[in-house]
């Protein structure tokens, strides 16, 4: 079976392992290049995007990353790596880069301070079984996207999932939540691209 990595320089790693492992792939870290070269497929969990962009320059990672998404490993991005799998942010901090690979802009910390945190009922597309339960934990939004770009979901109007080829992203976080089915879409996409 296919192995997924989950980017582990900082994030809710540990919560997107143990969803990854009941969707039924291997799960495992991803620090080096090497870690990196060895997976089917890649998570970049949440947390602070600002600080996950500077791990990966500082670990070399960056470049590899771009590589491994050009040559199409599939890779799923919540929140914080959503951000990072964006071709552009709306107002990056300095120093702030992504990875890039989806065709979208998006805008950090989007809902606001009334809505720093905040669930609602999510229905995503290609998610069977009704709404997910949406954790949203000053999260972006995706501000516009290219033509090549599925908006999955909204929320107030605005796209929060979005798949363009093998990446998808999420600005809510499903790994928080005990509902695995959106990691199982992701499981599904690393398979199709393995075989
Ligand atoms: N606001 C964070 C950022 O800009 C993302 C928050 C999250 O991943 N929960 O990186």
């Amino acid at each position: 079976d296919v192995t997924v990595g989950v980017l582990a320089l900082q994030g809710d790693v540990r919560e997107h392992l143990t969803a990854l492992t009941a969707a039924g792939v291997t799960a495992r870290s991803v620090r080096r290049a090497e870690e990196l070269a060895a997976v089917d497929g890649l998570v970049i969990p949440g947390g602070e995007s600002t600080t996950i962009s500077k791990l990966a320059a500082a670990f070399g990672l960056l470049e590899p990353l771009r590589e491994r998404v050009r040559a199409g490993l599939p890779v799923y991005g919540s929140c914080a790596g959503m951000i990072m799998l964006a071709d552009k942010i709306l107002d990056p901090r300095s120093g702030q880069e992504t990875v890039g690979g989806i065709d979208m802009i998006v805008r950090r910390n989007a809902f606001g301070r009334q809505n720093e945190s905040f669930e609602a009922a999510v229905e995503v597309a290609g998610v069977p079984g009704g709404p997910v339960e949406g954790v949203f934990i000053r999260a972006p939004w995706v501000e516009s996207t290219g033509a090549e770009v599925a908006e999955l979901a909204h929320v107030d109007g605005h796209a929060v999932a979005v798949r363009q080829g093998r990446l998808l992203a999420t600005a809510f976080h499903p790994e928080l939540t005990g509902d695995h089915r959106v990691h199982r879409l992701f499981a599904d996409m690393v398979r199709a691209a393995a075989r």
